[in-house]
């Protein structure tokens, strides 16, 4: 590759916005791409048709009909379709009737097949368009199989032999986690298990996140902080010996946001529109928010939002030990959205039912209630236990919702602390994982809420600042120099082994 002919990189992910989305890695496989493109990248990305992409709403056109992809020890037909977002970057879809033509995306008993097969696909059908990629962008474990194959099964193909990977960790909680069949769905059984002598279940599982640390030439995680962070066994998942070793190819590179989605000035889904130069529209989004949500319309009650699957995690233990004394002790209002852990799906179903006109929750997944709770809300809560980057707090400063958070991960890289004596700081945040440090925080913020000019000033500092990816998307340009530069031929098997099965 001349320093002249444009990067070729195939960013690989399991959802991607406006396709498909549970989480983040959604809004940064439908947004990083838009970036990269804008710097000259020839960028492309690759997806599952799963059935929620209606193939009209989104101009699918069939480019590759009924092609072979290697699973197990036989072949299965896929058909690859083509679209585009952005300003012309082409997104690749395998459709299967098989596995994805089925309700949502994730949380099926097969889906470590699902991925394999999507990601197998996509490489066969590369070589049918003879677009070879300088570079693999591999996202969370369902796409983390190609480093594995890029150092097994491929590192002798003349199309993939220069093709270097880089792998992003957007949470390494959710490792995907399977038995040894996965390998031979794969076609790679003959390798095994990967040994580390310091992480003594790794030699009798598939661990995908693990493989794509192990495999990958470049790995990266998406704040400063979390690429600290899951070096140490607290936020290591039992893969932090791994990261360790690792370390020299381990990069942190925050997320950005969409800011032509997420902007109040044009957002089709809120009541009013505002910008810097007139907030007004933010006081009509809030009575708008509360109308909804069927809390009292009062303009001076400062309303928290949270956006959030309902988890410990997202530090929903916290909040569940402090919600009724600040329900007792403040006039707090509260707006909830998401889903997740029955027992508090329980919790707030009834602290709605006896607060009616204090707290709403919304037990569903709904992207225009989002932006209006982003719109509406004075205060945005993720007090989270870990968040590698999280891209709630730097959507609701966008929209002027000042946010509260524990300060870990990309947390920490987005929020400080506000000090009203110096007027310092783009937020409320705490450090220790505790109730108390949440209920004071809280406290703090619904006192500086009453001092209307402070803010006001606050929101215009938030609204100001940039959380675009222009920035992080030259970072990411010059990590995949980097790993076709350092790319390794073979794994580095001078640390490890790969054990036969048992
Ligand atoms: P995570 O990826 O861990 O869920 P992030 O903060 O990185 O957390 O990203 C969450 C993204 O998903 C944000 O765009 C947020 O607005 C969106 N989101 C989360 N829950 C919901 C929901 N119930 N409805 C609509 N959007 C949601």
């Amino acid at each position: 590759m001349s320093e002249q002919e444009p990067l070729r990189v195939l960013y690989l992910a399991a959802e991607a916005v406006p396709f498909a989305k549970t989480g983040g890695l959604a809004d940064v496989a439908g947004s990083l791409p838009k970036a990269l493109k804008a710097l000259g990248v020839d960028i492309r990305l690759g997806l599952p048709r799963y059935a929620c992409i209606d193939r009209e709403q989104f101009g699918l056109t069939p480019l590759i009909e009924s092609f072979p992809v290697p699973v197990d020890n036989r072949t299965i037909a896929a058909d690859l379709y083509r679209t585009t977002i952005g300003k012309d970057v082409p997104v690749y879809l395998v459709e299967n009737a098989h596995y994805y033509d089925r309700e949502g995306i994730y949380m099926y008993p097969d889906d470590a097949d699902r991925f394999i097969f999507f990601c197998r696909a996509i490489l066969e059908a590369l070589k049918r368009l003879d677009w070879r990629p300088d570079v693999i962008h591999c996202n969370d474990w369902h796409t983390a199989i190609v480093p594995n194959w890029l150092k097994t099964i491929y590192a002798d193909d003349p199309f993939y032999r220069d093709t270097a990977t880089l792998y992003t960790i957007h949470n390494l909680a959710y490792q995907g986690i399977f038995g040894h069949r996965v390998l031979e769905v794969a076609g790679i059984d003959e390798y095994g298990f990967i040994v580390h002598p310091d992480i003594p279940d790794l030699d009798n599982v598939v661990d995908m996140m693990g493989r794509g640390i192990y495999f990958a030439d470049l790995i990266s995680t998406v704040s400063e902080t979390y690429a600290q962070e899951i070096l140490t066994p607290e936020y290591g998942e039992r893969l932090d010996p791994l990261l360790r070793d690792r370390r020299d190819r381990l990069f942190g590179l925050p997320n950005g946001i969409d800011t032509a989605v997420y902007d109040p000035a044009t957002d089709p889904y809120i009541a009013a529109h505002y910008d810097l130069h007139d907030l007004s529209g933010k006081a009509l989004c809030k009575e708008d928010l509360q109308a909804e949500a069927g809390l009292t319309r009062d303009p001076y009650a400062p309303l928290i939002g949270a956006i959030s699957r309902l988890t410990d995690h997202k530090g929903f233990d916290l909040i569940a030990a402090v919600i009724e004394p600040l329900l007792r002790h403040s006039n707090l209002q509260f707006v909830f959205l998401g889903t997740g852990e029955q027992r508090y799906h329980d919790l707030f179903r009834s602290l709605q039912q006896r607060h009616p006109e204090r707290l709403a929750i919304f037990f569903t997944f709904n992207a225009p209630l989002a932006q209006k709770i982003y719109a509406g809300s004075d205060i945005f809560l993720m007090p989270s236990r870990f968040e590698p980057c999280g891209l709630g707090q730097m959507i609701a400063m966008r929209y002027g919702s000042i946010p509260l958070v524990r300060l870990t991960g990309g947390l920490a890289d987005t929020v400080t602390d506000f000090d009203p004596e110096t007027g310092h700081g783009n937020g409320f945040a705490f450090k220790s994982y505790d109730p108390l440090a949440l209920y004071g925080t809280i406290i703090r913020a619904v006192e500086n809420y009453k001092y209307r000019d402070t803010w006001r000033r606050l929101m215009l500092q938030v609204m100001s600042e940039d959380h675009s990816w222009e920035t992080s998307a030259h970072k990411y340009v010059d990590l995949y120099r980097r790993a076709i530069a350092s790319r390794l031929p073979r794994p580095p098997r001078e640390v490890y082994q790969i054990a036969e099965p048992i």
